[in-house]
């Protein structure tokens, strides 16, 4: 049978992206919901034709370990409750699907991967982009040299944030733009390169008089130096709108603009001085597909997800040194 899973928290991802992919996914259902909110149980029970005997509630959370029908718990909270509710639902014995940032801390992700492991279950993060066909066109044209060795990574990502939400009000989001959108150029750079920085710089610019930036940071630009000699530069922001990467090798560019949407991204490149107008990657399934079906595949053939809980760390280990380079003012090396 398909790999069942269950939402917790019906929020915008949730609802809007996540739920409504489930019809587009050969191996993958979903089967229950978990909200804190009754009238979201009964209206998304009655449209995903979810029984009010697979619909929880955050008390009664722990309750899906007694459900055989549920195999993943995909956890769509706030960034500050994933680790809490990944690791309950491993000790109810379910694989675990959560979203990005993995957690608040470094120290939360090795939490997580210690609790799915202990349980002999599969962790694995929300990195749609992994699934998505322009980024991986991207991820093999950059590691195969399409336009010479990678030199130079740039990567913006932002948006104008608007207030009262739990994303500016860090005890939930843990962090301002750098966690929420900040992290796709991070993510971007890794997943270009193959490889891990070796250090770190950052500076922060945020206005502390605009009241939605008086716990999170706006701007933070961040760079990070590569083992084999790439070089990022990064932006994030939560007051301007970008959505892009540039890998430049030593004959050209590949152009993502914009690079991780939901939808409508575009490629160029330009290669010994001619530019593609426009390079389409062979098609496949949507991003959020791919993405909830690789789990479910992991789970038939005991193989392990591409974006497994150590790449949630291994994000979490940058943010946490880019967040002190911008507050010591200084470049912070990392120790393997
Ligand atoms: P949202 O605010 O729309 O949804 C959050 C849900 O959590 C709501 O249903 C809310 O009721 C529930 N919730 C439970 N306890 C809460 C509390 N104490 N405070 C606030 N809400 C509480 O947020 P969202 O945009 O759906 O984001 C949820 C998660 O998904 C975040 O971690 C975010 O980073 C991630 N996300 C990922 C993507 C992606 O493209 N991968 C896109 C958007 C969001």
């Amino acid at each position: 049978r398909p790999i069942g899973y269950a939402i917790v928290g019906l929020g915008s991802y949730a609802t809007r992206q996540i739920m409504p992919n489930f019809a587009g996914c050969d191996h993958a259902r979903l089967v229950a919901l978990v909200s804190g909110t009754p009238e979201k149980l009964q209206r998304y029970g009655e449209q995903y034709n979810i029984p009010a005997t697979h619909h929880y509630s955050y008390a009664d959370y722990d309750r899906i370990r007694n459900n055989p029908d549920i195999d993943v718990v995909y956890v769509v909270l706030p960034n500050s409750m994933h680790a809490e509710y990944s690791i309950r639902a491993a000790q109810a014995g379910k694989h675990v699907m959560c979203e990005k940032p993995m957690a608040i801390s470094v120290a939360e992700c090795q939490a997580m991967i210690g609790a799915s492991r202990k349980a002999g279950k599969l962790l694995m993060i929300g990195y749609r982009s992994r699934f998505e066909p322009y980024n991986r066109l991207a991820i093999d044209l950059a590691r195969r040299g399409h336009v010479g060795p990678t030199r130079i990574i740039t990567s913006e990502h932002g948006f104008p944030i608007k207030p009262n939400q739990w994303r500016l009000d860090r005890p939930l989001s843990g962090g301002g733009s750098l966690m929420d959108i900040g992290i796709y150029s991070l993510n971007a750079t890794r997943y270009l390169s193959g490889e891990e920085p070796v250090s770190v710089s950052a500076i922060e610019a945020t206005d502390r008089s605009d009241r939605r930036f008086r716990t999170v940071e706006d701007r933070i630009s961040f760079l990070l130096r590569f083992p084999s000699g790439i070089e990022a530069t990064c932006v994030s922001s939560y007051s301007s709108a970008h959505n892009a990467y540039r890998v430049v090798g030593t004959q050209g560019w590949i152009d993502m603009e914009p690079a991780t949407p939901y939808e409508g991204h575009a490629m160029r490149i330009r290669k010994d001085g001619v530019v593609s107008p426009r390079v389409l990657p062979a098609p496949s399934k949507n991003q959020f597909a791919g993405q909830l079906d690789h789990l479910a595949e992991c789970i038939m053939n005991g193989t392990t997800p591409i974006v497994p809980g150590e790449e949630g760390l291994a994000d979490l280990r940058v943010i946490e040194a880019i967040y002190r380079s911008a507050a010591e003012g200084r470049t912070i090396a990392m120790t393997a």
